[in-house]
């Protein structure tokens, strides 16, 4: 018999590449998972071997439009990460972040369910402020190619804290540097995996600018722990809290890396830098150490280890 379980929980964004790893880690911990995604980014590959767990239920549904559901907490995670894809119709990214915060905050309300926004380190902008604190308000363009997702998560920041302000619902607005691992779409043009896709085929590895950028890779499972503790703190505890790891890499180290631990003679290509590509970011994580008594465990050469298996795999299986 299916035992009743005490906690229903929404992940919108649920079959994307954070949330499914979010899915599995509520479902393993006893909670009922019901996940809403519209597959603007994301194929039902990543929870295909959900759909049949007696706790799991799936729902397609774009967050623009209101929901009706009966839940217990919200893990708000839709919407595109990946700059190809929340680029490729930025108008529809930034209704996701603001018509999408509205419709959940509503539905937080009326459930009176605490609610978890999954917020970016790219509120920060082109950081000038370096390792960037939550204080920091950012440098943002509001009118380039990144804003429709970068000024589209500060609105829904904003909404969150007027939410809280006006209506006094328990929120936590989690800012997440970039996270990557297994479940990543190989062809997202993120930079973990474009690549060790690349390397994995031979390709040259593509390195746009000349690699002095940095970023602050953190694995995913380290991730998905920091949401679970930052959703389990008390009504005060509303963040903004940087979830990341304080490991810095540039971007042509993190070439260098790949080749290596795919044991792959590929070599690197030259590509022009994106506009507004921010020049360096890391977090400080003083108030996630605080606050959830969390800090990220995987190094980067384990979680690419881990990354580089999991898209060999496949690549054989395809
Ligand atoms: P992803 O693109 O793999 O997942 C996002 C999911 O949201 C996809 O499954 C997509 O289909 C779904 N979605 C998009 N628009 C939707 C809509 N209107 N209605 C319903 N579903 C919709 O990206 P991810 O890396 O898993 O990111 C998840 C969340 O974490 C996003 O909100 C992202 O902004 C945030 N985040 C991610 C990173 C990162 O490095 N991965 C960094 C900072 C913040
Ligand atoms: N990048 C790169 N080659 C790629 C994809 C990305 O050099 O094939 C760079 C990109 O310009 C950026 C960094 O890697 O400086 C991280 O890019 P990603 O899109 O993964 O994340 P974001 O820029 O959103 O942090």
């Amino acid at each position: 018999m299916v035992q009743e379980s005490e906690r229903r929980v929404l992940v919108t964004g649920g079959a994307g590449f954070i949330g499914s790893h979010l899915c599995d880690r509520l479902l393993a911990d006893g909670a009922e998972v019901l996940c809403v995604d519209n597959f603007f980014s994301s194929t039902r590959k990543n929870i295909h071997h959900l759909l049949n767990h007696p706790r799991f239920e799936f729902l397609r549904h774009d967050v623009t439009f209101p929901l009706f559901v009966e839940v217990d907490q919200i893990f708000h995670l839709a919407c595109p990460a990946s700059p190809v894809h929340y680029q490729r119709d930025p108008v529809q990214t930034t209704k996701t972040s603001v018509l999408g915060s509205i419709n959940m905050l509503g539905l937080a309300r009326r459930t009176n369910s605490p609610i978890l926004l999954a917020s970016t380190s790219e509120v920060y902008g082109d950081p000038t402020v370096h390792p960037q604190v939550e204080e920091y308000w950012g440098n943002v363009n509001p009118i380039g190619p990144r804003s429709c997702y970068d000024e589209g998560k500060r609105c829904a920041e904003t909404l969150f804290f007027d939410y809280r302000r006006q209506r006094d619902l328990t929120i936590k607005v989690a800012r997440i540097f970039n996270t990557y691992g297994p479940r990543m779409r190989s062809d997202d043009g993120r930079v973990v995996s474009n690549f060790v896709s690349q390397a994995l085929n031979g390709q040259d590895l593509t390195l746009y600018g000349d690699g002095s950028q940095t970023r602050s890779f953190c694995f995913v499972d380290d991730t998905v722990e920091a949401l679970i503790r930052l959703m389990e703190t008390p009504h005060e505890v509303t963040g903004p809290i940087n979830i990341g790891t304080p490991e810095e890499t540039t971007v042509g180290e993190l070439a260098d890396r790949v080749l290596q631990l795919a044991d792959s003679d590929a070599g690197t290509i030259r590509m022009d830098l994106p506009e507004d590509d921010p020049v360096q970011r890391r977090p400080d994580i003083t108030k996630a150490i605080q606050a959830l008594d969390w800090k990220p465990e995987v190094s980067l050469e384990d979680g690419l280890r881990r990354t580089i298996e999991w898209f060999s795999d496949l690549e054989t299986v395809s």
